[in-house]
């Protein structure tokens, strides 16, 4: 289960949310050398986003013992600040481009997964590494002893964006030596990890299934169903840290 979702920084926050100043404009939540505790925001809705609020599907009439539940949101992990849930639109993407001869096809297919995503979510594709809320990477994802070999990984981690909101960037790696149809539907697996869908679906025939298939399905209306009731969901992400803990980081960074 939840083969290919790491929080990078959990052990860090586990110890006690350690703070230190991270890239040259946001303020990272890892790696510090200056332990510091800092209060979180506390869970709070943000309104659900009008793309996802327009997206409508007629649910089964009569639903009998055989019809697959609407959504498998039971089966969607809170994270230690909640649900991933965005609230900066557009979320700012970045293919970076791979090293290798099959860079054009594999640019392609994670352009697409991007523009299937698209649909429900404002996603804009960006030039710039340094400040994009998702990078994708076409690498080997890293193996751990005892586990199967993955085809493809996602990584969150936090930090506090120079509105002193607490923030989180992803980075989704998808081995680029697969079939094109498998890069794609790893590049779409993925990234519906990235946008907030924290978990697996049970069924294959929705693109968050645990396992690869061979036949890929495509984003199915449980995917969208399941991202619609993650993002009624309360977050501590993109909401103001307390001013306490403001004057901590100012106290720490004079
Ligand atoms: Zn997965």
């Amino acid at each position: 289960m939840a083969w290919c979702l790491r929080p990078r920084w959990w052990l860090s926050l586990l110890l006690g949310l350690i703070l230190a100043w991270g890239l040259s404009h946001s303020r990272g939540l890892a790696n510090s050398h200056q332990d510091q505790q800092i209060t979180l925001p506390p869970l709070q809705t943000h309104p659900v986003p009008p793309t996802l609020q327009a997206w409508s599907k007629p649910l089964p009439t009569s639903p009998g013992p055989g019809t697959p539940t609407p959504d498998y949101f039971d089966q969607v992990k809170q994270t230690e600040v909640g649900y991933l849930i965005w609230s900066q639109f557009p979320i700012q993407v970045y293919i970076q481009p791979p090293d290798s001869p099959t860079a054009q096809a594999w640019i392609a297919a994670a352009q697409q997964a991007v523009q299937e995503w698209q649909a429900y979510l404002p996603l804009k594709l960006s030039s710039y590494p340094t400040t994009a809320d998702i990078t994708i990477q076409a690498n080997r994802p890293s193996h751990r002893s005892g586990e199967r070999v993955r085809s493809a990984e996602t990584f969150y981690e936090l930090y506090i964006d120079p509105q002193d909101h607490l923030a989180h960037r992803c980075q989704v790696i998808v081995r680029p030596t697969q079939a094109p149809k498998y890069v794609l539907a790893a590049l779409r697996h993925e990234l519906g990890h990235a946008l907030g869908i924290w978990g697996h679906s049970p069924l294959n025939s929705d693109a968050l299934y645990f396992a690869q298939v061979a036949d890929p399905p495509p984003i199915s209306a449980r995917d969208i169903q399941t991202l619609i009731r993650i993002y009624q969901q309360p977050t501590r992400l993109g909401w103001s840290i307390p001013v306490s803990s403001r004057k901590i980081i100012e106290k720490t960074h004079q």
